[in-house]
């Protein structure tokens, strides 16, 4: 039997605004290569939900639609890179500031990582409004639904364990339009940052499975 070749882990950054598909695009490209997805919106969501500290203070900068500090976000990765050093990662929602892109340059060269790509998911403003605000998810057991394009059997009920189905505080319609505020001023400049270091590219298919083929076939020439 032909020995397969080991594949190369991918090391790949994904930027894009709340709700242009970052996570979904991210599972996808890890399903086929394997290696970690890295949330620090997930992370500090756990964090508040185990009421640490960290999470605590973290709580009412998410709530309100603005960014944790730097230093905050900075830590969660520096600790994960030293536990996760030789691993494949797509980080999605970090870096989300310059200063965080700066701050994740000098981890990197330090520990002699090298990013793959930069993918940067362009969707349309009103596109993103409309998908965040239509996510619910169930208070009991977390599982997501969409009022629009996975909407629950029975309204507000969860099909899974029949818990009450809730919107994020920081999907409701004011926030959503704080984050993209957010997004607009801390965040894009960030393509720029990356397009200056020749890491960018820029993906801008509304389909999720077309933008996997298109980062797929970016990967593929590195
Ligand atoms: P997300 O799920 O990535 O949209 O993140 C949810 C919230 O967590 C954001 O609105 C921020 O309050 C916070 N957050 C996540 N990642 C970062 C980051 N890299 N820098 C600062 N705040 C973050």
């Amino acid at each position: 039997m032909a020995k397969q070749k080991p594949q190369k882990p991918i090391r790949v950054i994904m930027l894009g605004a709340p709700g242009s598909g970052k996570g979904t695009i991210s599972k996808k490209l890890l399903a086929a290569h394997g290696g970690n997805h890295v949330s620090t919106g997930d992370m500090l969501r756990q964090a508040v939900a185990a009421a640490t500290p960290l999470g605590l203070d973290a709580k009412r900068f998410m709530d309100n639609g603005e960014l944790v500090p730097d230093a905050v976000v900075n830590g969660l990765i520096a600790e994960w890179l030293d536990a996760h050093r030789s691993e494949g990662f797509i980080f999605d929602g970090y870096p989300r500031t310059v200063p965080q892109a700066d701050a994740l340059g000098a981890m990197l060269t330090q520990r002699g990582i090298k990013i793959d790509l930069v993918a940067n998911l362009a969707v349309p403003n009103d596109v993103i409004i409309r998908r965040l605000t239509s996510r619910r998810s169930c208070s009991k057991c977390g599982q997501p639904f969409n009022l629009e394009f996975m909407p629950p059997r029975v309204a507000g009920v969860c099909d899974k364990c029949g818990g009450d189905l809730v919107q994020r505080e920081d999907e409701k319609p004011d926030v959503v339009k704080k984050r993209l505020a957010v997004y607009e001023k801390q965040t894009k400049p960030l393509a720029d940052y990356y397009a200056a270091r020749k890491m960018l590219r820029n993906f801008a298919s509304e389909s999720s499975e077309t933008t996997v083929a298109e980062i797929e076939a970016a990967l593929a020439k590195k």
